[in-house]
């Protein structure tokens, strides 16, 4: 018997979404719908463009329609406002995606509220965390619903575990304690406030990390045989940090010397090898995102059709 722990490849998983949404959007084809993404990209944010190129691209390769609008920085919040009712009561368009972080002048909040929840693919209105949490349908957030995809898909148990989420944002936290709740979890969140983190966390047979610290959990945190569930994207640009994180790694280090700068997620990756399976960082967790948000498109298509879904 192997006890080596398993990698739970995010690449693998995601490919695998995507050929079910490509099956799915050229069913919908034979009965003349064409699902379609409108994704609002403000300003010139290099690291947004990348995302919404990706996202873009990723709709080509599914059959899903998209369309790109790039309005200047300085546009006003009623702007935008105005931008998301056009889209909201356009037949064409199943799924509207806001890149964030929008410039400080526009009020954000106000605008994610504005997105009809219908065509809130990325899964932020309230209506949609509502109805998450009444186990209603709607749309749920890519990321943790993507993780919830990679532990059903590898079949490894939810019902009954103790999963401990650290972190409770919107976006992130909240949404993927209340879908393992949903998944019949015993579940606990964690934040900045938690007594004794070290001994909630050690009690998880799922732990998700979801805090935006490099390599925070340490060995000591994790129970032996535990599910690892990275979330975190950091980057790491001081050598000392690279080596002290990734000794002997001679791919990170030749990655480093090229870039100036290699990613960690919020586990210490020392810890991975006392865990029974986890997501590697990059390659694990943000790999689904992107296929969720494709998923969650043909979803909307659907759910606003009257046509019936597969999956959730
Ligand atoms: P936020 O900053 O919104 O939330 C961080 C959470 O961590 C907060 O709830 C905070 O607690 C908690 N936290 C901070 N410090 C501690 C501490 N010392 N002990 C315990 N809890 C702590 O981050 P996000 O949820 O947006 O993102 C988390 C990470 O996931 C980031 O690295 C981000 O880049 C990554 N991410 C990855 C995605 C992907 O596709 N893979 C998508 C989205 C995010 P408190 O509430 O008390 O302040």
């Amino acid at each position: 018997m192997n006890d080596l722990p398993h990698v739970l490849d995010g690449v693998v998983i995601a490919a695998e979404i995507k050929a079910e949404v490509a099956r799915e959007v050229s069913d919908l084809s034979s009965r003349g719908v064409r699902p379609g993404l409108a994704v609002i990209l403000v300003g010139e944010v290099p690291a947004s463009q990348i995302y919404v190129r990706s996202k873009v691209k990723t709709c080509g390769e599914l059959g899903i329609y998209s369309e790109m609008l790039t309005p200047p920085e300085s546009i006003t919040t009623d702007e935008m406002l105005a931008l998301v009712a056009q889209l909201n009561a356009r037949e064409d368009i199943d799924g509207i995606l806001i890149q964030l972080p929008l410039p400080k002048h526009v009020d954000t909040k106000r605008l994610l509220e504005a997105v009809s929840p219908d065509k809130d693919v990325d899964g932020f209105h309230p209506v949609n965390a509502g109805r998450l949490q009444s186990g209603q349908p709607g749309l749920a957030p890519c990321t943790p619903a993507g993780i919830i995809e990679i532990l059903r898909r590898t079949g490894l148990p939810i019902s009954g575990q103790n999963a401990v989420v650290v972190g409770r944002s919107d976006i992130v936290g909240k949404p993927v304690a209340m879908m393992l709740l949903n998944e019949s979890a015993t579940v606990t969140i964690c934040h900045s406030k938690t007594k004794d983190l070290p001994a909630v966390t050690r009690n998880a047979d799922i732990l998700v990390a979801a805090i935006g610290r490099p390599g925070f959990i340490t060995p000591e945190m994790v129970k032996r045989g535990a599910t690892l569930i990275d979330v975190g994207i950091n980057r790491l640009t001081d050598p000392a940090d690279v080596q002290r994180f990734f000794p002997e790694d001679a791919e990170r280090a030749a990655a480093f010397a090229k870039r100036g700068s290699v990613i960690v997620g919020d586990i210490d990756p020392a810890a991975f090898a006392l865990s029974g399976a986890y997501t590697p960082v990059p390659g694990g967790v943000g790999a689904l995102t992107i296929a969720m948000l494709m998923h969650n498109t043909v979803k909307a298509a659907k759910l606003r059709r009257g046509i019936a879904s597969e999956r959730r």
